[in-house]
């Protein structure tokens, strides 16, 4: 009897492993319920919930995946991947499904690589920012699809030319002077947006995103910004040219981290066209104009990234496998480098949080803001920056810092009250009088009892 439960649990135990694991193609019903799916596996980790509807008003929807679900841990940096933005190239809503899928099963495996990146980031999952056209798209099917069926949103508008150009304003500014970074949104920017895009610029309002990916397919290339070129149309002739950002080595180096980590793009040579080290500025391959990942450098605090992840579009499912394992790693490997750079909290003298606090790098045009509970994140390479907190009605705090290439450099900079709120003059001795300032102990404590909240639903 023994002997035949034995065998038994054997063939079962051989079932589990050679079980395939099902790469298929997602319509919206079914990326639902994957990711219902997978937050029911992984009900402690994740959170399920959605930015907006799109025109024909499916949700979008998005994974979140952190010990905390639901909550911003100061220090803990967030993170972003956007999926399916052009309906009709799908590979990356795939991926994000696959992804959303081993960051759960690993974790609960133990896997420490995986436990730790959960642990230390609160990572953002929207498998597709464009619903109804990815349904386009596959009615039509993998092999028929056309090239341009179903990229568009329900009003036919390319959600990747729907953000509100804020280079012009910044390529007048580096003339001029003026920032570049923070721009405002124009006035009248809802009635120039669709409903997908104005979702989207709500979200990442709302959170103070560090790193993030926009993953499109037609090609297979890291591309960077800027996106558009300075020189966007000279007698109505599209211009392109290499247009940096301030943060050019650094984004360089975020795309050859994923091109790199990933399969094959590094090699360059992909669907006819040649990337050297798989990586491009997007203006010098094509200017675009009004894109997500400009517009996300300029107005926010995030750095982005779009990854071209396939030749063809709509990839037959039999290619989805050799897909993930293939950009796996990349993905993976991306998210870890959030934690690269420096970052740590703005504080008065009474050590409240300073929210909006402006982080400049000296040698860098480009400043990052510290964020509701008053942390920053600033990506950097390793090397040595003097970098200097400033907020109205405080003295500037400078310090000099050295990036190392492993783990994140935490620099506290406590802000010092210079004067009163009223702007007397504060006697000597007096409370407002510049004081020493000791560095917080970063000790991190739950804002609330372990597993006990953030599985609110947004719908
Ligand atoms: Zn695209």
């Amino acid at each position: 009897m023994s002997g035949l439960l034995s065998v038994f649990f054997h063939l079962l135990l051989l079932f589990k492993l050679v079980a395939p694991v099902t790469f298929r193609h997602h319509r919206y019903d079914d990326l639902v319920r994957t990711l219902y799916k997978v937050h029911n596996e992984c009900p402690y980790i994740t959170r399920v919930y959605s930015i907006g509807r799109s025109v024909k008003g499916r949700h979008l929807y998005v994974l979140e995946f952190s010990d905390y679900p639901g909550i911003h841990e100061p220090l803990e940096p967030e993170v972003k991947y956007v999926g399916n933005m052009h309906g009709n190239e799908v590979l990356g809503r795939e991926l994000l499904l696959q992804l959303a899928e081993f960051l759960c099963e690993e974790f609960r495996n133990g896997n420490q690589r995986i436990v730790r990146l959960v642990e230390g980031t609160r990572v953002h999952i929207m498998p597709s920012m464009n619903p109804d056209g990815y349904e386009v798209a596959a009615a039509q099917g993998a092999d028929i699809s056309g090239y341009l069926v179903g990229r568009n949103n329900a009003n036919g508008v390319d959600l990747n030319r729907n953000f509100p150009d804020l280079n012009t304003y910044v390529y007048y500014n580096e003339k001029h002077g003026g920032p570049n970074h923070h721009l405002p949104l124009p006035d009248n920017w809802k009635s120039q947006v669709e409903p997908e895009t104005e979702a989207v610029i709500h979200w990442i309002r709302s959170f103070n995103f560090v790193l993030s990916a926009n993953l499109h397919g037609g090609a297979v290339v890291a591309n960077y910004p800027y996106d558009k070129s300075l020189e966007h149309r000279v007698r109505g002739v599209r211009r392109t040219a290499n247009t940096p950002t301030p943060d050019d080595k650094l984004f360089q180096k975020l795309a050859k981290v994923y091109s790199y980590a990933h399969g094959w793009m590094h090699q360059g040579w992909n669907c006819g066209d040649y990337f050297p080290d798989g990586i491009t500025n997007g203006a010098s391959w094509y200017s675009l104009s009004k894109g997500m990942q400009d517009f996300n450098y300029l107005h926010t605090n995030c750095f982005e990234i779009t990854l071209e992840l396939s030749c063809d579009k709509f990839p037959r499912q039999e290619e989805l496998q050799r897909e993930w394992l293939g950009n796996r790693e990349a993905l993976i490997q991306f998210l870890e480098q959030v934690h690269q750079g420096i970052k740590g909290m703005v504080l008065d003298e009474n050590y409240n949080n300073l929210a909006e606090a402006v982080i400049s790098v000296s040698g860098i045009n480009h400043d990052v803001t510290s964020g509701d509970h008053g942390d920053y994140f600033r990506l950097l390479l390793p090397g040595t920056y003097t970098v200097t907190a400033t907020a109205p009605g405080f003295d500037p705090e400078t310090v000099t810092v050295t990036v190392g290439p492993g783990e994140p450099k935490l620099v506290t900079l406590c802000r010092q009250l210079g004067l009163p709120p009223d702007g007397t003059l504060p006697p000597p001795g007096a409370p407002y009088a510049r004081q020493s300032c000791f560095p917080l102990t970063l000790t991190k404590e739950p804002a609330t009892p372990r597993y006990s909240a953030g599985h609110s639903w947004l719908l």
